[in-house]
């Protein structure tokens, strides 16, 4: 178990706000945080990462503060599955993404999140493949892509997502 850290911190998003949070698991289970919102269960929520602008780089948090997956629920199990499933199949066809990374940390400060990583052939060019890529990748995207141009991109992988859970 992590213990629910009471030392707040400045978390910035891509779009330049900031906002002070304990967890940002936490945060989005209390309706503090609500941005890139894609699809929620009973116990999970899918949304777009909030500091890096890559389109579909989708976040899945538990809305449980918790660290692993061996502390899941019986019910936590079975719909985290179906949900993890469910949410690849739209990413794969609204966004036409045949490739993603599945990627999860249990030391972070924040409670238990797995990222949806997707790959677009430009990342292979630029920083080649597998999970020595995703730092750089991560890191040129906080630098470089908080364009107008690209920032449109992310919503609009967001909404598509969203108007296809919708349905
Ligand atoms: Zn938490």
């Amino acid at each position: 178990m992590i213990n629910e850290s009471t030392k707040k911190r400045n978390i910035i998003n891509f779009r330049g706000q900031s906002k002070k949070i304990a967890c940002l698991g936490c945060a989005r289970a209390k309706g503090e945080i609500s941005v890139g919102d894609i699809l929620k269960s009973k116990y999970f929520d899918a949304h777009q990462d909030y500091e890096i602008p890559i389109p579909g780089f989708v976040i899945i948090s538990s809305k449980r503060h918790i660290q692993s997956v061996d502390e899941f629920t019986e019910a936590e199990q079975q719909d985290f599955i179906k949900f993890l499933c469910r949410l690849r199949q739209g990413i794969r066809k609204m966004l036409k993404i045949s490739v993603v990374y599945l990627i999860q940390e249990e030391d972070t400060s924040h409670h238990f999140h797995v990222w949806v990583f997707p790959r677009y052939s430009w990342m292979q060019k630029q920083f080649g493949r597998k999970i020595e890529s995703v730092r750089p990748i991560m890191e040129y995207a906080k630098k470089n892509l908080k364009t107008k141009n690209n920032l449109k991109k992310v919503d609009s992988a967001t909404q598509k997502l969203k108007i296809f859970f919708e349905q």
